[in-house]
């Protein structure tokens, strides 16, 4: 899609629309060499839409390395000059705000550590009032989806038009597996809520190592999401900051090539009656699920009846325990997980609870 013709703008708003849109480039801006070296490698794949680098760098802890600071904007222009690239850039603050539109940054991005902060998130909002430049909105570090709309809301209300979500997962104590738990079912209802918005991955941050990627990768192709944005750099183990989930360009454009790439719909008849009929199924099993938790509930309100009547506590460990062992046991033949089954139940009696809560009440 990068004819040398277009101009950075038109490639801006083709970019909004194309799918999937892909951002890469270094954690930080290390040295304009280091940046040059990534960008033009990055371009050589052909696969990159837009080039990320950090230049301020919000640090866990002081005296690691926070970023070249605005230095490194001169050579975030070179960049784009050499290789036809729309930049994006992490701001926080108004004076970063100003210092990347004066070096003609194409995108913003505001980090998992800003959007937690209603304050600085205002501050880049007024900065924006009045600029016409696409914003990018990471998930704030915990996972508090009010906080996240909320930032939206902020900029959306500074009078921009282009806004995108990335959704870079969130940080939860003693998770081992990933350096940010993805929480899809979370980002889902973002996606959902602001449909209208580009929805973009960010497998780098969610992994914190390089040997998940993939799989995250496609897990985000298979929720429809509409991009990813993933750290690259030419030397990725020696990279001054985020160096463990950085990939090569040749690894990126190899790891682009190996994903399955999907699409939400497709234009053909057969498919959509095949689809069409295996959803009417779905919708008559949820009608009647839906009866029978009904039917359930009431009979759980006789029991709460009886429980009245003979002055007994609504919870009963051991029944519950049967019901459980039962459920789990049954599950497990039906072809449902433990986990699953667990959770539902749980809904389920939590439900039944209360509404002998209200039986006893009344
Ligand atoms: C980054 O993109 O380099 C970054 C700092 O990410 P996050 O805000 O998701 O931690
Ligand atoms: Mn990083």
């Amino acid at each position: 899609m990068q004819t040398k013709e277009q101009t950075v703008n038109e490639k801006i708003e083709a970019l909004w629309e194309k799918r999937p849109i892909l951002i890469s480039g270094p954690c930080s801006a290390e040295t304009e060499e280091q940046l040059l070296a990534t960008a033009q490698q990055l371009a050589n794949t052909g696969k990159i839409d837009m080039l990320r680098a950090g230049i301020w760098k919000p640090r866990t802890k002081p005296g690691m390395f926070e970023g070249v600071g605005a230095k490194g904007l001169p050579w975030l222009l070179q960049a784009k000059k050499l290789t036809g690239l729309p930049t994006a850039v992490e701001v926080a603050t108004a004076k970063q705000v100003q210092d990347a539109l004066t070096f003609d940054v194409d995108v913003l991005w505001v980090g998992a550590r800003t959007t937690v902060n209603p304050f600085s998130v205002q501050e880049i909002a007024d900065a924006l009032r009045g600029v016409d430049v696409p914003v990018l909105i990471k998930n704030p570090v915990n996972p508090d989806m009010e906080l996240w709309s909320g930032a939206v809301e902020r900029i959306a209300r500074a009078g921009i038009k282009k806004i995108g979500l990335i959704h870079r997962g969130f940080s939860s104590y003693g998770n081992i597996e990933y350096r940010n738990a993805p929480m899809w079912h979370l980002a889902i209802d973002m996606k959902l809520k602001y449909a209208g918005m580009p929805f973009i991955n960010d497998p780098s941050h969610i992994c914190g190592k390089r040997d998940t990627l993939l799989d995250i990768m496609q897990k985000a192709i298979d929720l429809d999401y509409d991009g990813f944005i993933i750290e690259s750099h030419i030397d990725p183990d020696n990279a001054w900051s985020d160096a463990k989930q950085q990939v090569t360009p040749q690894r990126l454009a190899e790891m682009f090539n190996s994903v399955t790439w999907r699409k939400e719909d497709i234009n053909s008849a057969a498919f959509h009656a095949a689809l069409e009929k295996l959803r009417q199924q779905i919708n008559q099993l949820d009608d009647e699920l839906i009866q029978i938790l009904g039917q359930r509930m009431k009979i759980a309100e006789n029991i709460g009846t009886y429980k009245k009547e003979n002055n007994i506590t609504i919870l009963q460990t051991n029944r519950w325990n049967e019901i459980m062992d039962r459920a789990i046991a049954k599950a497990d033949k039906a072809g449902l997980s433990k986990e699953f089954i667990t959770k539902y139940f749980d809904a389920v009696h939590m439900e039944s609870i209360n509404r002998q809560k209200k039986v006893l009440d009344s």
